[in-house]
This record gives structure tokens, C-alpha cells and sequence, in this order.
């Protein structure tokens, strides 16, 4: 799939979704990196449209368990099928992979697992550990997957302290049976609850708008999400990977997203960041206050 519009669709693109033609910067040094630690990245394997810029920087969001989804996510254009044996020695590499681009807020993420016991969270928890190894001064975020609502694989990524674990809710409970069906919205919402009630780190969550979904559906999604007590949100544009994936219903201007930021604002949420670019792990440290490597 293709995040980058086509010449054939860029007319197509309002001009607030149009960018540079190229970034440079450090993409040379972030992609050899990954690809000398044979790693994954989401930016890559989702064909985020922000991974020139997000490269170029010196940052990425790592995905672990493979690139292979056992899900089948209609918005989504990681790989479906079924996933690869786990690599007992990814997290190392990970680990020295982040360390050697400087990173001072890592993200981590993974392909859905649900034909593992544990749905990654044993992984999760292993990662971070050896982060906090390498690179003690680092912040730690983890973008996790519904664990199939296991309180006890939630716990296990809960115990190993990330500074911020981050779970997607994606979009409005009625395109839940169109666009993520293997997921159930109330389960996502316990899970964000569960993590908040534990106390040891920060919650956010996120969605993609333009799937279709109203402007009084997302404030009412925003509700319910601040009743888990998240406390950090993210909303960014829909944009289809490739024609395998639902097409986009509406590109919501950038008025419509300071509207949803100020109303997340003042529903309480502590941090909200909303644009037409914005991504769970776009420029998540400084979402965090981490400034990336000079
Ligand atoms: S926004 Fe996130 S997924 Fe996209 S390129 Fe940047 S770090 Fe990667």
C-alpha cells in the first residue's frame, strides 16, 4: 500500500494535505539502521505519510512481533496473514537500534498477536526492560494492541513502567463492523480505563477522522474516552494506503481539527493533538517534552 498520494490522486488533495516534495536530513542513516538490525518500523510497513519527515528527523516507531497482522483492519495496510515466529533477539537489536539514532522518547508498537498466549505483552514488557538498560535517560512509549481484553497481558506491559502506553481507539463505535472488526469498542475503552486506574503512567489514545463518522460522534468519543481517564489524545486524517483499504469518506479541514482540539481541551484532557498529520507517534517526544537528537 501507499500512504503518499499518487500523482494521479494529488489533485485530488486539498492543499492543506499537500507537503514538501522531499525531506532529507538523517532518512539515509534511520533506514540503515533498521535495516541493518533487520527491525520493523509502523512508519514503513503502514506507509505512514509522515515517515520522510519522521525519518529525516531521526525518528521512527518501531514494530515488534513482526510485520504481520492477525487482523485484517479495513483502514489498516500492515501486512494480514499469518504472523512470523517471534525473534527472541529483537528487543537487542531494538535497543541498539534506538541507542544509535539517540533517541530520548522510543516508541514501540506491534502487529497484532492474537495467536500468541500472551498477545505480545510478554515482548512489550522485554523491550522496555532492555531499553532501560541501554538507554536509562530515555522516556518509553508503547502503542499496544487490545490484548483481546486480557487484564493479565495488560498488567504484564503495565508492570515494566512505560512512561506512556497508548492504545488506539481509531474511530467511532458505529464504524467499529466496517473498519476494525475484529475489535469491540467497550473493550478498548476498559482497557484504557484499567491502565489509567493503575496510575504508573500516562494514557493516551488516538483516531483517524474522515472514515466517515460525524463531528457529534467524535465529540462523543472523545466523552467516553475521557471518562477512562486518558489523559492524552490524538486525531489525525484518514488517508488510504492503497485500494485494498476503505477510501476516504471526507478530508476534515484544519478548522474542524482546532474545533476537536479545543473541545478535548475542555473536556479535560491534559494534551490533545489534532491536524490533518497527526499520527499516535508523530513527533511523540515532543508530544512528551523530548526534544529528538540534535
Ligand atoms: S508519524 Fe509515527 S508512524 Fe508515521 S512516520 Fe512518524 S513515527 Fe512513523
Amino acid at each position: 500500500m501507499n500512504y503518499e498520494p499518487s500523482s494521479h490522486n494529488l489533485a485530488r488533495f486539498p492543499k492543506w494535505l499537500k507537503r514538501p516534495a522531499a525531506y532529507s536530513g538523517r532518512q539515509g542513516e534511520v533506514n540503515n539502521l533498521i535495516f541493518t538490525g533487520n527491525l520493523n518500523t509502523v512508519c514503513v510497513e503502514a506507509k505512514c505519510p509522515n515517515r520522510s519527515e519522521c525519518f529525516s528527523r531521526g525518528s521512527a516507531a518501531f514494530l515488534i512481533l513482526g510485520s504481520v497482522c492477525t487482523r485484517n483492519c479495513a483502514f489498516c495496510g500492515v501486512e494480514y496473514g499469518t504472523p512470523h515466529v517471534a525473534d527472541p533477539d529483537e528487543g537487542q537489536r531494538l535497543a541498539e537500534a534506538a541507542a544509535a539514532m539517540g533517541l530520548k522518547h522510543v516508541v514501540i508498537t506491534s502487529v497484532t498477536r492474537d495467536d500468541l498466549p500472551d498477545g505480545g505483552a510478554g515482548a512489550f514488557a522485554g523491550v522496555i526492560k532492555l531499553l532501560r538498560e541501554k538507554i536509562p535517560d530515555s522516556t518509553l512509549e508503547v502503542l499496544i494492541p487490545d490484548f483481546n481484553g486480557s487484564v493479565q497481558a495488560l498488567n504484564t506491559v503495565l508492570d515494566s513502567k512505560p512512561n506512556v502506553l497508548n492504545h488506539n481507539i481509531e474511530t467511532v463505535p458505529r464504524l467499529y463492523p466496517a473498519v476494525r472488526p475484529q475489535a469491540i469498542y467497550p473493550r478498548s475503552l476498559a482497557l484504557l480505563e484499567h491502565a489509567a486506574a493503575d496510575g504508573k503512567t500516562k494514557v493516551k489514545s488516538g483516531i483517524m477522522v474522515g472514515l466517515g463518522e460525524t463531528v457529534l460522534e467524535v465529540r462523543n468519543l472523545l466523552t467516553d474516552l475521557k471518562k477512562t481517564d486518558c489523559s492524552i489524545i490524538t486525531i489525525g486524517q484518514y488517508l488510504r494506503p492503497s485500494r485494498n483499504q476503505v477510501p476516504v469518506a471526507e478530508f476534515v479541514t484544519p478548522e474542524q481539527f482546532a474545533e476537536y482540539e479545543e473541545y478535548a481541551l475542555d473536556l479535560g484532557f491534559e494534551q490533545a493533538f489534532c491536524g490533518p498529520f497527526v499520527r499516535s507517534s508523530y513527533r511523540a517526544g515532543e508530544q512528551f517534552g523530548k526534544q529528538l537528537k540534535d
